[in-house]
Formats: C-alpha cells, sequence, structure tokens
C-alpha cells in the first residue's frame, strides 16, 4: 500500500442506499490507479475481496476489450415520481432504468408511482428492472413483483426481492417476471449457490466485492446464467475498473449497472465515464484524476479509512 493515498468524501445527489457522501480511496499502482470503496457499514473481513480488488489492478494491467462501448441503465433511487422522470429524462439517452423499490419506510403505492413514471418518460420501448435489495418476504415480493409488472408495462427482472438464495427461488417459481441475484451473489461464501439452486435466471456480478478485474472474469467463466455487470458506487476510477470487466466478458446480453457517476456530485477525473446516448465508451488508458482538491476528505475521514485499510490488512493476514 502506497503512502500517498488520497481519500475523497463526495455529496451524493440524492440519498442512495441510506448514503448522502460517498467515501473512499484512491492511489497509483505500477499499473495506474485504482479505487478501494467498501460501504462504511462493511466490517474488516467484509472489506478484504474490495481491497483485493484494488491491490490486483494496481498491479496488473486490464484484459483486452472486445467492444468499444458498454450500454448501460440509468438508476433511479427511491425518489417520488416527478424526480424519478427527470432523473430517466436527463440520463444521457439510457433506454433501460433500473428503479429501486422495498424501501424502508415507503409502501407499494410509491413503488407503483415511481415505476409509472418512470415508464412514461422511457416510452413504451424502452427496459425497466427493479432492485429491491432484499426487502421483501417471499409472499409480498410475489405480490409486489405482480403489481409493479403492471404499472410498469413489463418489467425486464426483478433484482435480489428477498434476502436469502432460498428465498429467490420460491419467489422465482410463483412470478412470471425474470428475478436476478446480487446480494445473494457478490456477498456469498458461495456465489455459485444461486445457480445451482436454481434461484434466479440473472446473474449480477460487482467488482470491487468479487475481488477484482480477474476474480470477477474467473467467476463469470464458471457462472452459466446471463450477467448483468454493475457498479458499487465509485468515482470514475472505481468505474474503470467495472468498464474493464463488461469490456472483456465473451458476452454482454444486457445494458450494464455502470452509469453510477451520475449519482455523485463531482468526480476523481474531468474525463468522466458516464454514459452518452446510452452508452459509456470503453477508454482507451485508465482515467487518471486529475480533479482530486475538489473531493479530498477531511483530516478526520483521512485518519479513518487510513485506520479502516489497516485493519482489513490485519484481517488479511
Ligand atoms: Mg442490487
Amino acid at each position: 500500500m502506497p503512502h500517498d493515498v488520497v481519500v475523497y468524501a463526495i455529496p451524493m445527489r440524492n440519498r442512495f442506499r441510506g448514503i448522502t457522501v460517498r467515501e473512499g480511496v484512491l492511489w497509483e499502482g505500477p499499473a495506474g490507479w485504482v479505487e478501494f470503496s467498501p460501504f462504511l457499514d462493511y466490517d474488516p473481513q467484509q472489506c478484504v475481496p474490495w481491497l483485493r480488488a484494488a491491490q490486483d489492478a494496481a498491479e496488473h494491467p486490464f484484459p483486452e476489450p472486445v467492444r468499444d462501448a458498454i450500454p448501460v441503465n440509468c438508476t433511479v433511487p427511491a425518489v417520488d415520481a416527478e424526480r424519478a422522470a427527470a432523473i430517466v429524462l436527463g440520463s444521457g439517452g439510457c433506454k433501460t432504468a433500473k428503479v429501486k423499490v422495498a424501501e424502508p419506510g415507503q409502501s407499494l403505492a410509491d413503488d407503483l408511482d415511481r415505476v409509472a413514471a418512470v415508464r412514461a418518460a422511457l416510452g413504451p420501448e424502452g427496459r425497466i428492472r427493479i432492485d429491491a435489495n432484499g426487502g421483501w418476504d417471499v409472499d409480498t415480493a410475489a405480490a409486489a413483483i405482480g403489481a409493479i409488472n403492471k404499472a410498469a408495462g413489463g418489467l425486464e427482472y426483478a433484482e435480489q426481492p428477498c434476502p436469502t438464495v432460498d428465498d429467490l427461488a420460491a419467489v422465482r417459481r410463483r412470478v412470471s417476471v425474470p428475478i436476478a441475484a446480487d446480494e445473494s451473489i457478490r456477498r456469498a461464501e458461495d456465489p455459485l449457490l444461486v445457480q445451482r439452486k436454481d434461484a434466479a435466471d440473472i446473474a449480477v456480478i460487482k467488482v470491487q466485492p468479487l475481488g477484482g478485474v480477474r476474480a470477477t472474469l474467473r467467476l463469470a467463466e464458471q457462472l452459466t446464467l446471463p450477467l448483468v455487470v454493475s457498479s458499487a458506487l465509485e468515482t470514475s476510477v472505481g468505474l474503470a475498473m467495472s468498464i474493464a470487466v463488461a469490456a472483456a466478458l465473451p458476452k454482454l446480453p444486457y445494458a450494464a449497472g455502470l452509469n453510477t457517476g451520475t449519482l455523485l456530485t463531482r468526480d476523481a477525473c474531468s474525463s468522466r465515464l458516464i454514459a452518452r446516448d446510452g452508452a459509456i465508451a470503453v477508454p482507451a488508458r485508465r482515467p487518471v484524476p486529475d480533479l482530486l482538491d475538489d473531493i479530498r476528505a477531511d483530516d478526520e475521514t483521512r485518519e479513518r479509512w487510513i485506520a479502516r485499510i489497516a485493519d482489513v490488512q490485519e484481517v488479511m493476514g
């Protein structure tokens, strides 16, 4: 770990995943700049694959891309209908929208209003996927997915409706909408369990929690499910790691969840990895952060992250 790490703190445009300020660490390795940005509620053990991902990308070049642009979805947080429509219309031409649902403190009516507004803004050809982040039980999920599918005029898929793999399998048997697994892949001790239990139609893969670009591509080889590459809410430095995976996969049947740079009010790089005409161009080389003074965290935050990295390294041994 180099001594001259940059700790960043960037306000979010909307509250997302309960977060209003995104924090993380950037540093430059022999192969280029990397990002380490596990969420603040993760303990040191959970942060191990995130640190491995950064260390791996610091040492190893990205694989050769097989495509030069990655179609992406826009992300609609659990906002009201008016704001949801505005996000879709301002998304840089994304033809697919991922809508957060099952937000604690909100009702199914809120989800239905939001999804209907997204459909109106997206038009009949657009695709809508929802993400419940494991917020429902099986019965609630089966009822809610049916109702939201109607309000949306058809859903592409429903992501992580329930927390456990067995519950995903149960919901999948009760609804016609395809089921995607996210937390059940990236937070699982066995990321292949979903596939063995026929618990999902689609696997969401995220590079930092799965241990890096090369580890994620190795896992992708073992998954026969279609894959959706998604980000963990990163600056363009971290996004470049995910784009490298999306660019190298032999097949990319779904829009990637990589337009999350737009959820941040600032970025580390002036050449941001965000969508134009619904796709992110694969950069010719890794982004170099040139806006570090705009995003640098205060001393207290910096000390906290340096201590956090030491804790993760201690767990890694
Ligand atoms: Mg998700």
